[in-house]
């Protein structure tokens, strides 16, 4: 039984920043407040908002030293205070790898957290990252419930040609097989289109998730079909900094050729290139769009042709589209990109209505279209709170 003062509490952490909020663990869980603290390892700094959007804190580490632990324990310190005796009764996590086993959120013990740590090459940016304050709470709380989301579980559903790379057998059993990414995002859209928006349930989407990372996802009958982020999150579309799609041969050549190495390699294909390597400029999309240098409107025309291709790939593999979503930084707020992929998508019969596009409605293709195409804002981490309420109702 659960108190009407009772608290779920979400943390999403990354390299460099854990995003975090609060939730009322009843009713739909009104947000209480969320934040981040970002620049970790280098100068932490810490910011929280209410529901409405307003600063409800706000601190700065000139040490730098704050590593994820004691990010983590700043959090729950940060918590306790503005709960005011409210009580946190569990915690959920994002976990970017679940590996073939985890298609669903769990309650993390320490053979969880062992099966987890396991997944570590498999995403070596991200999933020590995520482990860290699993572990802290787990020292500091022993008895609080922790739950794992994982941005895998939704892509579990795609069939299995769909999962699977042309490799010899005995690699594909080992877990070198097309995971896809972003699956808390997903599952959240999905959620929002078909509870409000006029599509027939069996409806065949492509939700294009636009942000820093980014990737699409086919949806038919709500469920992953196909997705474009593949054995880790850096294959697929063009994305901030990362490469999406590469021939491998380029990474033999730059390994025989030029020497790079492991590490050299890593860097190349996941900070180093994207909006950031084409344009030399910035990985960022309002920067991109505000200057004037051919690089820059380079680099986003890479980015949307990538997408445009890959939503004729995705419609290919569900046999048809009904329907484009937006979501995430770009999908939500750049209404050049969303017209300039509709451009892309007209032969499949997707046409924009530009005022509607420009105002960013719900519904920004003109009516009738036989291809419509929606905003939907994502929201990740109320994702995890409705993960974490669900799991610990069982
Ligand atoms: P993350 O993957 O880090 O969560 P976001 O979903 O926040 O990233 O997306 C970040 C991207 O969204 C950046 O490229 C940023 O420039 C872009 N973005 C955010 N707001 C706008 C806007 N108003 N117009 C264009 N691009 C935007």
């Amino acid at each position: 039984m659960t108190s009407t003062q009772d608290c779920i509490a979400v943390l999403n952490a990354g390299s460099s920043s854990i995003k975090f909020a609060l939730y009322d663990a009843h009713a739909e869980g009104d947000l209480l407040f969320r934040g981040q603290i970002e620049k970790l390892g280098l100068a932490p700094h810490l910011i929280a908002r209410n529901a409405a959007g307003a600063v409800v804190a706000e601190r700065s580490w000139s040490d730098g030293g704050l590593d994820h632990h004691a990010a983590t324990a700043a959090i729950m310190a940060l918590g306790r205070e503005m709960l005011a005796g409210r009580p946190v009764i569990a915690f959920g996590h994002r976990v970017v790898h679940g590996g073939v086993d985890y298609a669903a959120p769990v309650r993390v013990d320490a053979a969880v957290m062992a099966d987890l740590a396991k997944l570590i090459p498999l995403a070596p940016l991200h999933q020590p990252h995520n482990l860290a304050p699993m572990a802290a709470i787990a020292k500091a709380a022993p008895h609080l419930p922790q739950i794992a989301c994982f941005d895998t579980a939704f892509h579990r559903t795609q069939p299995a040609l769909a999962q699977e790379f042309a490799l010899p057998r005995e690699i594909t059993a080992s877990g070198v097989r097309r995971y896809g990414f972003h699956g808390l995002s997903y599952d959240y859209v999905v959620r929002q289109v078909r509870k409000t928006l006029p599509l027939p349930t069996d409806a065949k989407l492509v939700v294009a998730h636009l942000g820093n990372g980014a990737s699409l996802c086919a949806v038919r009958d709500g469920r992953s079909v196909a997705s474009t982020m593949g054995f880790t999150a850096v294959d697929g579309l063009v994305m901030g900094t990362r490469t999406g799609a590469l021939d491998p041969g380029v990474l033999l050549y730059l390994m025989q050729e030029r020497g790079y190495d492991a590490g050299k390699i890593e860097d190349l294909i996941y900070r180093r290139s994207g909006l950031l390597g084409v344009s030399g400029l910035s990985s960022d999309m309002r920067t991109l769009r505000q200057s004037r240098a051919p690089e820059a409107g380079e680099a986003i025309a890479l980015f949307v042709y990538r997408i445009v291709r890959e939503i004729g790939s995705l419609a290919a593999a569900m046999g048809g589209l009904d329907a484009i979503v937006f979501t995430a930084g770009i999908g939500e707020n750049d209404a050049a990109t969303r017209a300039e992929v509709a451009e892309g998508c007209r032969w499949l019969g997707l046409e924009l209505d530009e005022v509607r596009n420009q105002r960013g409605d719900r519904c920004i293709s003109v009516t009738g279209a036989k291809v419509s195409a929606w905003i939907v804002p994502t929201d990740e981490e109320r994702m995890i709170a409705r993960y974490t309420s669900e799991t610990l109702a069982g």
